[in-house]
This record gives structure tokens, sequence and C-alpha cells, in this order.
């Protein structure tokens, strides 16, 4: 088994606290991301779990086993990381097989598990090439290839895809996550990119400050994130949002605006942002104006930008509509998927 736990770890960098006291259970064979914004502790809990970094309290056990004071080799971890850090003197091969050459695993395993993994990643054309006779892609499957020949209990992943051009990291992405589907081996994937994130994941834990803002299912943050931070972190474009106050049920926006609520067991006079993402607006003759200020069709649907209550924000439709900038389009909001926070905590009520 080779479940991770977590249990109130801090990291201080001198007097500066960055990991302010994280728990987290990770299931055996679980797919976890960790995300959140730059400079959030991404990395530096990674590294922690990873043994390059120390804990300064709290604790870390894989499969059972405390590794607090563990060296990074004793943990039976594979990391892989946005720099694929493969040695520029050896090919394909020899990268891959270096680590096992290390643990002294004679030749013949070596030669297996190198042809499993090149099997897997598609690699075996490419066993005889260096690094520098391969494209960024080819470069990433290797640097994946060495993590994978180990056969760990955990894979550590640390922006892999971040140095890939847009199409490439969406292919990588699907293919880390098939492989993840093959060999069950539970990992943690830190990005700061949501979409990775929310297509990967069994679990998402977002961070932000060196804290836990919200774990849970991909879809479980996108439809009930559980603060601000969460609701406007998750989903892209993001979910817009609009300062107002509870009026006898209603929203009232500072402009004036009115919206109706499904639920009215609001107090008020409570301060509050409606919060609604941009698919749940939409036409509605009956409804409130959406001032158009540009239009951006990419074919399979329609995104509009403008101002709405007031406030900028952006609306999704499936449909080629007929709209102008500087003109009105009459919208509704979905009031069963608008989502209410609190002005003052700025969490979900
Ligand atoms: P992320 O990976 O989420 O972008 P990091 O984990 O790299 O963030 O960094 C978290 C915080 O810790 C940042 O504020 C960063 O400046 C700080 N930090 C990281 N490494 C060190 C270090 N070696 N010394 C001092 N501060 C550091
Ligand atoms: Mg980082």
């Amino acid at each position: 088994m080779s479940e991770l736990q977590i249990r109130d770890v801090h990291k201080k960098y001198g007097s500066l606290e960055v990991i302010h006291g994280i728990s987290l259970d990770v299931a055996d064979g679980e797919f976890i991301a960790l995300v959140g914004p730059s400079g959030c502790g991404k990395s530096t809990l990674l590294r922690m779990i990873a043994g390059l970094e120390d804990i300064t309290s709290g604790e870390i056990s894989i499969g059972g086993r405390t590794v607090n004071r563990l060296a990074p080799k004793h943990r039976d971890i594979a990391m892989v990381f946005q720099t694929y850090a493969l040695y520029p003197h050896m090919n394909v091969e020899d990268n891959m097989s270096f680590s096992l050459r290390l643990a002294k695993i004679d030749q013949k395993e070596r030669e297996e598990r190198v042809g499993r993994a090149a099997d897997i990643l598609g690699l075996r054309p490419y066993l005889k090439r260096f690094p520098r006779q391969l494209s960024g892609g080819q470069r990433q499957r290797v640097a994946m290839g060495r993590a994978i020949v180990r056969d760990p209990a955990i894979y550590l992943f640390d922006e892999p895809l971040s140095n890939l051009d847009s199409k490439l990291r969406v292919a990588m992405r699907s293919e880390i996550k098939e492989n993840h589907q093959r060999l069950r081996t539970t990992t943690v994937y830190v990005t700061h990119d949501q979409i990775e994130a929310m297509t990967m994941a069994d679990r998402i834990v977002v961070l932000h400050g060196g804290k836990i803002e919200q774990v849970g299912a991909p879809l479980d943050l996108y439809d009930k994130p559980d603060n601000l931070f969460v609701a406007s972190f998750i989903g892209s474009p993001a979910m817009n949002f609009i300062d107002g106050t509870i009026t006898s049920g209603k929203f009232l926006a500072a402009d004036g605006t009115t919206i109706s609520l499904k639920s009215d067991l609001i107090e008020d006079g409570r301060r509050v942002q409606l919060g609604i993402r941009p698919e749940h607006i939409y036409l509605c003759e009956e409804g409130i104006p959406l001032y158009v200020r540009t239009i951006e069709p990419t074919g399979a649907e329609t995104q509009i930008h403008g101002l709405l209550a007031g406030v900028p924000v952006v609306a999704i439709f499936r449909e080629r509509i007929n709209a102008h900038p500087g003109q009105p389009i009459m919208v509704g909001l979905d009031t069963s998927r608008t989502h209410l926070f609190d002005a003052a905590t700025a969490r979900r009520i």
C-alpha cells in the first residue's frame, strides 16, 4: 500500500513561514492535483514529500511509515520536474536505466523495465538518441520514463508540462492520465493550471498562501466552491461576481439592478457577492441588459464580454448569437446555478 499522509506540516525559511499547517490524506492509487497561484507553496510541499526540503514541524508518512527523517532515495518516490533534468551525455536508454544501475539491478531486468516503459511512452524508436536530438515532448516522455522504470510507491510531478506548447500540453495531459489509469500509482501532481488539475485529478487540493482552501473532486469544486478564492480560481473563463445586498429575498446590485434568487432564506441587509459562471447566463427577452463590449466567436460557442449590473462580466452561449458592440442583449441568470458569498468572510452562504 502506498497511501500518503500529511499531518499538520509547517515550513519556515528562517523566520518566514510559507506553509501554515497542512494536513492531507492521499489514498493508495489516487491522483491528486495541488493547484494554486505562483508562490502559494506547491513546490515546497512537494519537495517536503520528496525529502528534498526539511519539514519545520508536522509529519509525513508514505505507506504507513513516517519519512520525516528518511533520505529521498529511501522514500520510494520518483519525481518529474518542469526542467526535465536529463543527462545530456547519455542516450535515452541510459537516461532511463540510470537509477536502476545505481540500485544495482541486473542488466536483464534493466532492459526489461526500460523496454516496458519505452512501449508505454512510445519511445522505442528513440532509445539510442541523445536528449539534444529530441523534441520537447519527447524529452518530457523520457523524464516520465525514468520515473516509470523505478515503479515507485508515489509519483511526484512539479509542473511537468509548463515548458511545452499548448497543443503538446493537451496531448501529454491525456497521456499522463492514461498512464495513471494503467499503472494506478499514487500521484501528486503540482500545477498552476486549473484546467490541467480539473482534467487529470481524482481530487484537487487548492492552495493559497501556504494554506489549503478546499479539497474535493474537480466538479465538486466547480459546482460548490467553499469560498470566493476557490470560486474565482477554478473555471475558465472565471466566475463573474457582482457586489450587492439582500433585500426582500432578492439580490440588489450596487447599480440598482435586482436579481431574483432561488433561496429566500438569507436575511435582509446582508452584504454579499453574487457569483455566476459564464455558461449560466442565457438569452431571455424579459431579462436584464448585458451591454456588449466585445464578441468572441470560437465556432463552438460565442463569448460575450460586457457590462451587467454595472460590472464587467463574461457570458458564454452555445449558439451563434446576433450581438453588436455598444448594444445591449437581454439575458437571464440561471438562479439554480448562482452562488452567494458573504462579503465580509468571503465564505459561501
Ligand atoms: P509555488 O511552487 O507554489 O510557486 P513555492 O513553493 O516555490 O511556490 O514557494 C512558496 C513560497 O516560499 C514563496 O513565497 C517563495 O518565495 C518561498 N520560498 C521558496 N523557496 C525558498 C527558499 N529556499 N528560501 C526562502 N523562501 C523560499
Ligand atoms: Mg513551483
